[in-house]
């Protein structure tokens, strides 16, 4: 695994401005030992094009969880066929899930906080450090303005949570009207729950449409009121 200094780090951040200086960095020193992590939201499917005119053999892959709306598989589908990929869909463990369900129902994250973190873990954070441990690096649509945690990221780091590999944020900096920007400009198939109110993709039975004014995460968990909105992918819990 191609190693880097916390130095050099700092530098490619100073030095690499656009998405696509981030991503080009990125595909020519660790493909195809990164991938793009999508859960098909706006954030993602931007990155999915720009990457796809970088190098059109890079990688994408996606957790299935089980539990995803009919529109995120539509707009995979439509992805897949666009851009002529591969999409490397990750499943949970169904030896867990079976378990899990059998244990505490098949709507256990209604239940409490620690219930929804023990299927976020099962169903997305297991498949998640399975498919990053075969990993040097891995591209996120990670952007600054959605939450605390988000906001103290960089667009190029070391990720300390998956083994040191590199995390990439390319577009960290891009506000959510920059990033539709760009996906009306070049015309890249997006995920219709976005037009229903959806600024977050996440799963069906725990992500609704947001009102005006609300923060663009109130939707996920909604019924949980002063938890961090994240589900472990990108933060120290939920494991
Ligand atoms: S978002 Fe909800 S259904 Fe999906 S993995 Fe987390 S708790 Fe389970």
């Amino acid at each position: 695994m191609p190693k880097f200094t916390g130095e050099q780090i700092q530098q490619l951040n100073a030095k690499l401005k656009t998405p696509q200086e981030v991503l080009r960095w990125a595909l020519d020193n660790l493909h195809p030992r990164i991938a793009v992590a999508s859960s098909f939201g706006a954030e993602d499917v931007a990155i999915i094009d720009m990457i796809s005119n970088i190098n059109p053999k890079a990688r994408v892959f996606t957790l299935d969880t089980g539990r995803l709306n009919q529109e995120t598989y539509d707009v995979m589908d439509e992805i897949r066929s666009r851009y002529n990929m591969n999409i490397e869909v990750m499943f949970p463990d169904h030896d867990e899930v079976e378990q899990m369900v059998r244990v505490n129902g098949m709507n256990l994250f209604y239940h409490s906080v620690g219930n929804r973190k023990l299927c976020c873990g099962i169903r997305k954070v297991h498949p998640l450090n399975r498919m990053l441990s075969t990993l040097d690096g891995w591209i996120t649509g990670l952007r600054a303005d959605q939450t605390e945690v988000r906001s103290n990221s960089n667009k190029i780091e070391i990720d300390s949570q998956h083994n040191d590999i590199i995390k990439v944020n390319p577009i960290l900096e891009w506000s959510w009207e920059q990033t539709w920007d760009y996906i009306k400009k070049n015309n890249i198939p997006y995920n219709k729950l976005h037009d229903k109110g959806f600024p977050s993709i996440g799963c069906e039975p725990c992500t609704r449409a947001i009102k005006p004014g609300e923060p663009l995460r109130a939707g996920r968990w909604w019924w949980e009121s002063d938890t961090e909105k994240e589900c472990g992918l990108h933060a120290d819990h939920g494991k």
